[in-house]
């Protein structure tokens, strides 16, 4: 329910230092997603990046744009225009929540719900593009707090889709309801409509519709369940990388201490270091302030959309804010 990061964050330029961690990651990462089962809406898919399958949008313009200069906690339930990203990869959510949808001509995958006023916001988008919303096979999520899960049973209600999650979100999207496990859980307003199917889906594990497929990656620590998500778009001959990555602020209620916490700091420093080695041409946050998307959508290049920098980047501001957070629990200063 907090927001994904600092969108003033430095955003400096890539150290060439880290490409060659990056291919050795990457190289780990292909292995486990070999080893992993595929969860798939079609078993006899081919595996290719799909290419643009949706003409462009043309119903939305009484759609206003997001206004420009509004902070990461304005604008969550009002309605963004929908528009490309890259390829067949869409953004469909409000100004100020994510909800990514990535189409082809053999179903689609909805990423991320938004909150109760979100949800049905999201649907209007999708619809706008021209999609159906019952060819949405699957549903997945950032992670288990109301400003990204809250919108997902009315989704779930009108796409008929299965919503896929790592095995420590289940219980709390299911439930509506988060527990101790959650650093935010004595927050307000953390509770929100169960959803009904939840199917656990695992690290690694690569999530099929027609040519599309999106990998799962753990990167908990925000929350237990936290994933982030890349798959590969195309236009034309020029494919991209996209990641989809969770929120990776250090926060708290008033009671929860990471410090009392070794292994879920342990956690959360191996999903940063993941997140700093995904394949990334094109970042996308569940604030889309966060990694201040509507800027780079404006078409002028600057800053620009496609960053192969921004994952690393993001990852680093997400190492010094856990640092941060942790000396000022040991010098008693937080929570
Ligand atoms: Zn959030
Ligand atoms: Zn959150």
């Amino acid at each position: 329910m907090t927001p994904t990061s600092d969108p003033t964050a430095p955003r400096g330029p890539a150290a060439p230092a880290w490409m060659g961690r990056v291919i050795a990651v990457l190289g780990i990462g292909m292995l486990l997603s070999a080893c992993q089962p595929d969860i798939s809406a079609d078993a006899a898919a081919p595996a290719a990046p799909a290419s643009a399958a949706l003409p462009a949008a043309s119903a939305v313009d009484h759609v206003p744009a997001c206004p420009a200069g509004a902070s990461v906690m304005d604008g969550w339930n009002d309605r963004a225009p929908p528009r490309r990203i890259f390829g067949n990869t869409w953004y469909v959510g409000t100004c100020g929540l994510s909800a990514v949808l990535v189409t082809s001509d053999q179903g689609h995958v909805l990423i991320d719900g938004g909150t109760v006023a979100a949800g049905p916001l999201i649907e209007a988008n999708i619809r706008a593009l021209g999609v159906d919303p019952h060819a949405v096979k699957y549903l997945l999520n950032s992670h288990e707090h109301s400003d990204h899960a809250a919108g997902l049973a009315h989704l779930q209600a009108a796409t008929g889709a299965p919503l896929l999650a790592r095995a420590p979100a289940v219980a709390t999207l299911h439930n509506g309801r988060g527990d101790r496990s959650d650093p935010q859980h004595l927050e307000p307003g953390g509770t929100f409509p169960p959803v009904a199917n939840v199917v656990v889906v695992a690290d690694g594990e690569v999530v099929r519709v027609g040519p599309l497929a999106l990998t799962a990656h753990a990167t908990p620590g925000h929350t237990p369940g936290g994933t982030s998500w890349t798959w590969r778009s195309c236009e034309g001959a020029r494919c991209l990388d996209i990641a989809y990555t969770d929120s990776v602020s250090a926060i708290s209620d008033a009671q929860y201490r990471y410090g009392d916490h070794p292994q879920v700091v342990a956690a959360f420093r191996r999903g940063l270091d993941t997140l700093a080695a995904l394949p990334c041409d094109i970042h996308v946050t569940p604030h889309p302030l966060g990694s201040n998307l509507f800027a780079r959508l404006a078409g002028d290049g600057t800053p620009p959309l496609v960053d192969a920098g921004a994952c690393q980047r993001y990852a680093q501001h997400g190492r010094a804010q856990l640092d941060a957070r942790l000396k000022e629990e040991a010098a008693g200063r937080k929570p």
